[in-house]
């Protein structure tokens, strides 16, 4: 790895970013900085961002700026005003010991004349978002005559927000013998478009593999029927006590929503989007970054490039319409070498969208598990005792205090107190979830209509088939609804016998006493082996593959009946269920597929 000096870094700016705590250059600095220090040099770079980019070509348009010419010599268009105050803020550090150098962020939304009175003062770099410098190129108020070097930063962004016309008629202004820099997260056909009209033989460098996301990030789907959504997402932010993220949401109006309904709730939430004035925005940003706030409700657009370091979580309230906008969300957390996790909630009609970011991302989700109100309760009370143990406590400024303070609680014992203090806390969650049913996972039979394939749900239509799905083996597994066995306890089930490994699984189908449930081919051995005679709250379990010879291709070689009689322990036995398993029931089931088929068998006749 190469010094900012071996990379002809001035050493003005060398001394501005030493005191930032840049060591040594990223490797799209590596790459770009003595790049872009030579002449003429175009360059098209898919970067995400948090890697660096805005050093990588900040650095080297300061270093060519002439200061004792005081016109705009470099153009750094970005989508948003947030980051266009990110970008000349950064950009400004760089020049803090290159005397007299000026960067201008003009933006939309503040006030347009103390935009002109700087520039008339005269600036050397402009950061804009291309509507507000049409506006003054239009007032004639800035002149781009002698601008030798254009970024368009967020490029991908910028066209998605329609700035195509803007950057068209802003470039046509610009000199053409100009050096034009194109960053973008992914290269879409568009982006490729304009790289082939603006750019003369620029390199391209891509850092990191194309559309990958970081290598540090978890990616977890939760599937849930559209209407549990938002409880979903509050028992997995419930079950984060620390957690620090972005919930994403696809229009400002949800976000609002959200938002809105989180904070009444008592959570630490607040909304930032494009309908909100500035200074609100502002405000929201700042007490984000400063993590007065935890959450952080977020249109795409608003959170674009937002430099905000140590997100634990990124979560996917619903999945962006464009498919690569999911890896600049993901690309939020599992910066600087710290590791996080993009949560995705998903219902069945969503899934679809899961296998096309896997390919985007080349990776995997792994299948969550909404948590039970129960785990969420302990979660959080080990939180309030590790904070209770954790307190700081400032023995002087208490002093006045506590006398009055032993004298009223002198009537309680150290466990009565203990309990008092733990429920003070604790009482919100354990009245919540107490009064809430679990949330079921969806499968086809009961959730949403009109799901397509996915990673690992799948769905075949409206039509209950007895038969496996191609490329799958039915098993039948002696542990129904009566044990509280359903498709998220199945899933769970599976996750906890075989570890480090994806299983697939197919249709879930579950009946009174027993369940069947597909699971991918290949994998069939493995989920036999692992299943069967273990322990299932004090039951034996036994897995079967579904007989292949019956005609349903669906009932167990043994009778269900002959794995043992239910105990229930966590609930009085109804009178129905204390009956050991009625063979019926399954018979039932299957002759409930052939009916249709005997039926037409005897009208055929
Ligand atoms: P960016 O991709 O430009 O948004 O940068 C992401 C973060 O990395 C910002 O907080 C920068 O201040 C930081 N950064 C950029 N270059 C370096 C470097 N060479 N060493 C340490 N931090 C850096």
């Amino acid at each position: 790895m190469k010094s900012f000096e071996e990379l002809c870094v001035a050493p003005a700016i060398r001394k501005a970013i030493e005191e930032m705590g840049y060591e040594s250059p990223m490797p799209v600095q590596e790459e770009v900085i003595p790049y872009l220090l030579g002449e003429n040099n175009d360059l098209v770079a898919l970067a995400q961002t948090g890697t660096g980019k805005t050093a990588a070509y900040g650095i080297p348009l300061l270093q060519k700026i002439n200061i004792s010419d005081r016109y705009p010599q470099a153009l750094v268009l970005c989508p948003t005003r947030e980051l266009c105050l990110q970008i000349a803020d950064d950009m400004s550090s760089y020049a803090k010991y290159l005397d007299g150098l000026k960067v201008l962020p003009v933006y939309g939304g503040s006030s347009i004349e103390s935009q002109i009175r700087s520039l008339r003062q005269g600036v050397h770099v402009v950061v804009a978002t291309p509507g507000r410098l049409i506006d003054l190129m239009e007032r004639k108020t800035v002149s781009l005559a002698k601008v030798g070097n254009v970024v368009l930063d967020e490029a991908d962004e910028m066209l998605n927000m329609g700035f195509t016309e803007s950057i068209n008629s802003i470039l046509a202004q610009v000199p053409d013998n100009r050096n034009t820099l194109l960053f973008s997260a992914t290269m879409s056909q568009e982006i490729a478009r304009i790289a082939k009209n603006y750019l003369h033989d620029a390199k391209e460098i891509t850092i990191g593999r194309r559309n990958e996301s970081t290598a540090n990030v978890k990616h977890v789907m939760y599937l849930v029927h559209a209407k549990d959504k938002y409880s979903a997402l509050k028992r997995i932010v419930d079950f984060y006590p620390d957690i620090y993220g972005i919930v994403f949401c696809r229009t400002k109006i949800e976000t609002q929503e959200i938002a809105d309904k989180l904070m009444q709730e008592g959570y630490n939430a607040d909304a930032l989007h494009g309908d909100l004035s500035q200074a609100q925005r502002d405000s929201v940003m700042q007490k984000f970054r400063i993590k007065n706030l935890q959450l952080l409700v977020a249109t795409d657009v608003a959170a674009r490039g937002l430099d905000v370091e140590n997100l634990t979580h990124v979560i996917n309230y619903g999945l962006p319409d464009d498919v690569e906008n999911y890896t600049h969300r993901s690309g939020r957390t599992g910066r600087a070498d710290k590791t996080g996790t993009s949560i995705a909630i998903v219902n069945l009609r969503e899934r679809g969208k899961i296998r096309a970011i896997e390919k985007v991302i080349s990776k995997q989700f792994a299948i969550g598990v909404i948590p039970t109100g129960k785990q969420i309760c302990e979660k959080q009370l080990l939180k309030v005792i590790d904070d209770l143990e954790k307190v700081k406590v400032n023995e002087e400024e208490i002093a006045p205090y506590m006398p009055e303070v032993y004298r009223k609680l002198d009537w309680l014992s150290k466990e009565d107190l203990i309990k008092r203090l733990v429920s003070h806390e604790f009482n919100r969650f354990l009245d919540y979830y107490k009064g809430h049913d679990e949330l079921d996972i969806p499968t086809e039979r009961g959730g949403d209509r009109g799901g397509r394939d996915s990673s690992s749900f799948r769905s075949r239509g409206k039509e209950r088939s007895t038969k496996a799905e191609p490329g799958f083996t039915r098993f039948f597994i002696n542990l129904g609804k009566m044990d509280n066995f359903y498709a998220k306890e199945l899933i769970q089930l599976v996750n906890s016998k075989i570890r480090g490994k994806r299983i697939d699984i197919g249709r879930i189908d579950l009946m009174k006493n027993f369940s069947f449930f597909e699971v991918g081919e290949q994998q069939a051995g493995l989920v036999a082996k692992a299943l069967n005679n273990i322990q299932y709250n004090g039951r034996q379990v036994a897995v079967e593959e579904a007989d292949k010879d019956s005609p349903s291709g669906n009932v167990p070689r043994r009778d269900p009946g002959s794995y043992g009689e239910r105990k229930r322990k966590d609930r009085p036995a109804k009178k129905s269920e204390s009956k050991p398993y009625p063979k019926e029931d399954w018979r039932q089931f299957f002759d409930s597929k052939h009916e249709g088929k005997k039926e037409k068998k005897n009208r055929d006749k």
